[in-house]
């Protein structure tokens, strides 16, 4: 695909793996996609080659599957390799966590061992605040803390479960298992809820569903070899997804 040639105006944010441009229409910002990647926090910090490439095509393929499935999101449209065009929404600042299989965080928390399968996929919701290490939170203390309104907390909760629903069998026919995976929602300027931030490895666990090898940030985190590779892998497998390509 030829890149799109829109202009990229001022930075108005640079997060950790990403940076934000305004657009030359007020209502849209272009997502660019880093190398950059941390963990623990921040206190890991590393680069990860070409993963700003990967991560934004691979955004790209979940957000269309996603929206063509009936989820509301940010995506516009992939302007470049690194590049993405999205609806310019204010983050409601919770993260939202779903699970199938422990993993991670609910592993330590729990005691229960990495790789149990859950008897229903689970939600939690956690504060974003780096200061405080983005803190497990009721929906109750999300209220509280002026993140949203009970039923919007409910509507995203339910969001969070469709998208578990659609990417659990579309990535388990490319031979990948959907541990667990990070959702952030944000607000447009009238005021809808949309999916926002990004889906890939590094926000998403990943295992070849035959022998559970880990193909996501976990490698990173754990000092682990072939991180690149690992990035390429589900890009192989996942593609570059378009309601066209499909009805072919
Ligand atoms: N996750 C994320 N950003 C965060 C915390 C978690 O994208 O700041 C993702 C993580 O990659 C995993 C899921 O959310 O797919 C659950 O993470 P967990 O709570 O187990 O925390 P971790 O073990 O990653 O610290």
């Amino acid at each position: 695909m030829a890149d799109k040639q829109i202009e990229r105006g001022n930075m108005l944010y640079e997060g950790k793996a990403k940076q934000v441009y305004a657009a030359p229409n007020k209502d849209l910002v272009i997502i660019h996609y880093k190398d950059d990647a941390t963990a623990f926090n921040g206190e890991k910090k590393g680069q990860i080659e070409n993963k700003g490439i990967i991560n934004n095509k691979l955004s790209a393929s979940f957000f269309r599957l996603l929206e063509s499935s009936g989820i509301p999101t940010h995506f516009v449209t992939r302007v470049t390799d690194r590049d993405q065009l999205c609806r310019n929404v204010k983050i409601i600042p919770l993260e939202v966590i779903v699970r199938n299989t422990v993993a991670g965080s609910l592993a330590k928390r729990t005691g229960q061992a990495e790789g149990t399968e859950l008897p229903e996929p689970m939600v939690e919701l956690t504060y974003k605040d780096d200061a405080q290490g983005d803190p497990l939170i009721t929906k109750e203390q999300a209220v509280s803390k002026g993140a949203a309104e009970p039923e919007e907390i409910d509507h995203i909760c339910s969001m969070a479960i469709q998208v578990n629903g659609i990417l659990r069998p579309f990535l388990l026919k490319k031979k990948l298992k959907l541990i667990d995976f990070k959702l952030e929602f944000g607000r447009t300027s009238e005021g809808q809820i949309v999916l926002a931030d990004e889906i890939s490895p590094d926000t998403c666990r990943f295992w070849d569903a035959e022998t559970n090898e880990k193909l996501d940030k976990d490698r990173f985190r754990r000092d682990m070899d072939g991180i690149p590779e690992a990035y390429i892998e589900v890009w192989k497998r996942v593609g570059d997804y378009s309601v066209a390509s499909v009805a072919e």
